[in-house]
């Protein structure tokens, strides 16, 4: 049979390293063989993700940082360029100050507030106005979010709001784009310790907590939300749309965990 993401072209968005949620997406979609494009935010991670992106044979590593305006149209007129259209494109971008990734949501600061929400949230679809014209025979896009959108977790504070906010943009982009065969849905992963992971306050106790609590008894790889992605990238799931699905070993189902089940 044909590799599920055979001819597919895509965009990924957010490698920083090989722990990194994007890369574990990258990895799934390359597998089933789709053609990828990377970006690289700054000089010191280019040195991290060009030889990832060349173990999966990638032919375009570009800069980009979201509060360019001019790195994002430059990023898309090379792909327009070079293959003329787009599949799908993979947004695991985030960002806040790390002294308000502790203690209260209540001393947001002005200014980390509105740049979490440029990088965290607006980013999304600042890139899907630029991948809308290239995705002329329909597309998919993936963002990536947290259950701090939902539900208070301590320490993550203006993030869940950034994420709360990016899960309504899926929302709204899914109905803009929806009548051009384009697909917007989030995965909602469950803790995983990454580069931006470590900003967050008590990540380690966090961790700990998802892993005593979960249904499953475990935290997520990057590989299984790579498993999530490839089928949110795919025709698999051609039917689905401004979707938040959760990838976290069923953590947000819980209520309570009964205590003999908790400490078996
Ligand atoms: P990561 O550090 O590997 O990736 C974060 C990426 O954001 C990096 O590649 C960084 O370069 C990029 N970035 C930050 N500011 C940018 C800017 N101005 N322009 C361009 N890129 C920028 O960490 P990760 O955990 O893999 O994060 C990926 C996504 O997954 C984020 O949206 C994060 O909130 C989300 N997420 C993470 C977890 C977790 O526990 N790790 C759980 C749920 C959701």
């Amino acid at each position: 049979p044909k590799p599920l993401m055979a001819g597919k072209k895509g965009i990924i968005l957010g490698v920083a390293n090989d722990k990194s949620i994007a890369w574990g997406i990258a990895k799934a979609a390359s597998d089933a063989g789709a053609e990828l494009a990377f970006t690289y935010q700054g000089e010191a991670l280019e040195r991290r993700v060009r030889p990832l992106a060349e173990s999966v044979g990638s032919k375009f590593v570009l800069p980009c940082d979201v509060t360019d305006e001019a790195s994002m149209d430059s990023v898309f007129e090379t792909l327009n360029g070079a293959w003329g259209s787009l599949d799908f494109m993979v947004h695991a971008i985030a960002f806040s100050d790390k002294d308000e990734l502790k203690g209260q949501y209540l001393q947001t600061t002005r200014s980390n507030f509105l740049r979490t929400m440029d990088i965290s949230c607006y980013s999304l679809t600042a890139l899907a106005q630029r991948a809308a014209p290239l995705m002329k025979d329909g597309g998919s896009i993936i963002t990536l979010t947290y259950y701090g959108a939902e539900r208070v977790m301590p320490h993550y504070n203006v993030m869940g709001v950034a994420k709360a906010a990016l899960e309504a943009s899926v929302r709204y982009l899914a109905a803009d784009m929806g009548p051009s065969g384009i697909r917007v849905n989030a995965i909602s992963a469950g803790p995983i310790k990454t580069l931006a992971a470590s900003g967050i306050g008590d990540f380690r106790y966090i961790l700990k907590w998802n892993e005593l609590n979960s249904p499953l008894r475990r935290n997520v790889t990057i590989d299984e939300v790579g498993g999530a992605g490839l089928y949110f990238l795919s025709d698999l799931s051609s039917g689905v749309t401004g979707e938040v699905h959760h990838v976290d070993s069923g953590y947000h189902t819980v209520g309570m965990v009964a205590v003999d089940q908790a400490d078996a």
